[in-house]
């Protein structure tokens, strides 16, 4: 090996051997249950919350925008990139959001990124959970304001940070609604609350809740107008199915973005495909308004089957239902033996992802898993444990 790659290589041997090593496995298929080398597995770690990547209505909506408009739009929407189903696009997030308008963006990291280094900058203060995703801290980072990181969820650190504040400069507070890891929820009227109370900004991603809060629209939209944020991030690659992401906004945001957001303006134009599966996908989920409700009943059920069987678990509160373990490589082979064994995709989060000495099994449940998937899915986490000895 040439010398200049040993440290490279170094590296990725303490990762190993502290078992964080991440390694890509390709599978036929992302959704909640698949078939792969003759066996039916239950994907408890897919995104796909509503089944709706693989929608035959999705697909073909996809399909006839990408004959239509092409494989890619080749250029920044603000030079050559910019198609009418961009704006078809962004006025059915609006709409979905309960917005006055949104603006899409290349993913939902992209988002966050573009939004938080725009609307930030050195001379102001952002406030922010300290579980919030990697995409918020690194838009933070970016940004270069000055930042604060308050306790997971607690108002009252929040708002001693607010009330010490000496800066001239906007204030900005960023929460997830729907934590990614632990799938708790933020008290978002309270962050609402404290935001009027201090003049600042408030910023909700609500990657995991859309589609399943709030009709669809996330939990800032089940808490109406009263409570609105200044801006909701999103994104279309996790319950809406496709790829993309998006931020809900008033008009003057929208416009300060379009100018402002480097990842906007510096990046290509969503592609057609994405867009007319993304239209298609919001269709049918303003269609069916009870979809986020049965997925959040079946999740329910799930977490009370893993309570019962002896499980720690934290309270329900969504989709998203962690199982904690703690030790890195305990997790790691639970992971690996309930797929060899028993035929149960649930892939091991450690940290850097999760804080350390928490790494877990972060299940989800997606509307492809039936009751009775998911009463024997908990029945084969409960052996599988027992087997290795962690319960
Ligand atoms: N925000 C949160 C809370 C997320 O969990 C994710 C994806 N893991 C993102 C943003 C980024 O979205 P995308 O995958 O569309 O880039």
């Amino acid at each position: 090996m040439r010398q200049k790659y040993f440290v490279l290589s170094e590296e990725l041997d303490s990762i190993s051997q502290n078992g964080l090593l991440r390694n890509l496995l390709p599978l036929p298929s992302t959704t909640g249950k698949f078939i792969y080398e003759g066996r039916e597995i239950i994907n408890l770690s897919t995104n796909d919350y509503l089944n709706l990547s693989t929608s035959p209505e999705v697909i073909k909506a996809g399909i006839e925008s990408l004959e239509k408009y092409g494989a890619g739009v080749t250029a920044s929407r603000l030079v050559t990139g910019h198609l009418p189903i961009h704006e078809k696009l962004e006025n059915s997030l609006a709409q979905l959001t309960d917005f006055e308008s949104s603006l899409v963006f290349g993913s939902g990291f992209l988002s966050n990124l573009g939004v938080i280094n725009a609307i930030a900058n050195r001379n102001d203060e952002i406030y922010a959970d300290k579980l919030n995703h990697a995409s918020l801290i690194d838009g933070v980072l970016l940004s270069g304001a000055k930042s604060f990181r308050y306790k997971h969820k607690d108002l009252d650190h929040l708002e001693m940070l607010l009330k010490n504040s000496k800066t001239t400069g906007k204030k900005i507070i960023i929460s997830d609604s729907v934590f990614s890891m632990d799938g708790d929820i933020a008290p978002v009227k309270e962050l609402f609350e404290l935001s009027e109370k201090y003049e600042a900004f408030l910023i909700v991603d609500e990657a995991h809740a859309i589609g399943v809060f709030g009709n669809g629209g996330g939990i800032t939209k089940s808490l109406g107008q009263n409570y609105k944020p200044d801006i909701v991030l999103g994104t279309l690659s996790k319950a809406i199915g496709c790829y993309g992401g998006f931020a809900s906004v008033n008009k003057i945001l929208q416009k300060y973005f379009i100018n402002k957001s480097r990842t906007f303006i510096y990046s290509t134009g969503l592609p057609p495909s994405c867009i007319g599966s993304a239209i298609s996908a919001i269709d049918l989920i303003k269609n069916d308004i009870s979809l986020g409700n049965k997925l959040l009943k079946n999740a329910k059920i799930f977490h009370s089957l893993l309570e019962s069987s002896g499980f720690s678990m934290n309270k329900f509160e969504s989709q998203i239902i962690p199982v904690l373990i703690g030790d890195n490589k305990k997790t790691l082979e639970f992971s690996e033996k309930l797929f060899n064994n028993y035929d149960i995709r649930a892939v091991a989060i450690r940290p850097p992802t999760v804080p350390l000495g928490t790494a877990r099994l972060r299940l989800s449940v997606s509307l492809a898993h039936t009751e009775e998937d998911l009463k024997l899915s908990a029945e084969k986490i409960r052996l599988c444990a027992k087997e290795i000895g962690i319960l």
